[in-house]
């Protein structure tokens, strides 16, 4: 790859200054794989170079992680030390900002027993249940970035050699994220597109939106009362802008927990923790999942399904043009924050307050009266075609042409 150590070096700039955009003395908390080593020294460079007070990296490794899946004992595995909770807690309480580098070993936990992998997450969701809130009502700023390794190279460019897989791989990531001479002017213009459309579908205030496509997605997504779209670039409760997600192509709404209907059919697969879900579709009626089947690891989806009340809801649908850079890239990543970026997708389970007026500051029970789904886990699949036809109904029941053929026509 021409000019990999500068474009590496943008990209981790990007991260800093447009992702989370540190502020002066802040703490940065970087979550990474002992894979994406080499990306999370250059993100501390940067960090401290923008001005970062002190940067905590903690590192994970997915080969000790799934050890700790199959020989911890079930008491142990539901139980999240005090150490971890701790370390969270002193970031959220000192406004710490949050980059999570996402690094997939794809397909690593396939032998570990679903029950134990439920155990586990359930307790990190339950025990950092903190963090999620501080993220989620963006009370500091976040993002999530991704880094190659060579296992997800391999699944992504199968029939190249690991080191070129992996260098392919860095490459599409790149372009995915727009990192190149011009990144931050990229960055600017493109968060001035999403910005345009958040306020057009915002300013329509559609009761529902209408999905259809030839493979049989047929659904009607209403809305939560008071949604607001979002998309690009976000602004913390302290006012600090930042963007969620490196790459992101999403205009994003909180759907009404209660008003979805019909059948939607995933176009793309579904890595959940360290398994594939495959060739899937969910059926809705008042909102809630009735009927669905998977050809791959229908169990795992079922898990997700049955997590708790609301993980059988969604809490998130979004809106990407078929036209984007992932999509006209023809990858497919194995992995949810690029491909969701290449096409339609809704979340199972938690919605983002900030996706309804002054969602922050309202309480569960003010949230879930607007139609705010809340759940232990957030869960988003793509179901985005070519063919996508998106129709939006407004109070008055007029109805309004979003997407054809895939892309936005307003
Ligand atoms: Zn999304
Ligand atoms: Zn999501």
């Amino acid at each position: 790859m021409k000019n990999r150590d500068y474009l590496l070096n943008e990209y981790a700039k990007l991260v800093i200054l447009k992702g989370v955009n540190v502020q002066k003395d802040q703490i940065v908390f970087i979550q990474s794989s002992i894979n994406s080593a080499p990306f999370a020294r250059l993100l501390t460079k940067e960090a401290y170079l923008a001005g970062a007070g002190e940067v905590i990296v903690n590192f994970t490794d997915e080969i000790i992680s799934r050890e700790h899946l199959i020989h911890k004992s079930e008491e142990k595995l539901a139980n999240v030390p005090d150490y971890i909770i701790r370390m969270n807690e002193y970031a959220c309480e000192n406004k710490a900002c949050f980059i999570s580098i996402t690094s997939p070993i794809l397909g690593i936990n396939s032998d570990v027993d679903s029950k134990r992998l439920q155990i586990s997450s359930r307790a990190l969701n339950e025990r950092l249940k903190m963090r999620r809130d501080y993220l989620m009502s963006n009370h500091g700023q976040w993002t999530v970035v991704g880094y190659p390794n060579p296992v997800w190279a391999k699944k992504v460019f199968s029939g190249f050699s690991e080191e070129e897989a992996f260098d392919r791989l860095l490459e599409s990531i790149l372009v995915a994220c727009r990192v190149d001479e011009n990144s931050f002017s990229n960055w600017d213009k493109h968060n001035q597109k999403l910005s345009r459309y958040n306020k057009l579908l915002t300013d329509f205030n559609f009761e529902s939106l209408h999905f259809k496509n030839n493979l049989g997605t047929d659904i009607t997504v209403g809305l939560a009362d008071d949604h607001i779209w979002a998309g690009g670039e976000d602004v913390s409760t302290f006012g600090v802008r930042f963007n969620p997600n490196l790459p992101t192509e999403e205009n994003f709404t909180m759907p009404h927990k209660f008003k979805v209907s019909g059948k939607v059919v995933a176009t793309m697969p579904l890595d959940f923790q360290g398994k594939l879900i495959e060739d899937f579709y969910l059926v809705f009626e008042d909102g809630k999942v009735v009927d669905f089947d998977a050809k791959k690891e229908k169990e795992t989806l079922k898990n997700i399904l049955f997590y708790d009340e609301g993980a059988s809801r969604i809490g998130e649908i979004a809106l990407i043009p078929d036209d984007s850079p992932i999509s006209n890239s023809k990858t497919l990543f194995y992995n949810t924050l690029f491909d969701e970026n290449a096409s339609c997708h809704m979340a199972l389970g938690a919605a983002y307050p900030t996706n309804t007026k002054d969602g922050s500051s309202l309480s569960k029970e003010e949230l879930e009266k607007r139609g705010c789904n809340i759940s232990g886990i957030h869960v988003d699949f793509m179901f985005g075609s070519p063919d996508m036809e998106i129709i939006g109904k407004k109070k008055d029941q007029t109805e309004v042409k979003i997407f054809h053929k895939g892309n936005y026509c307003i």
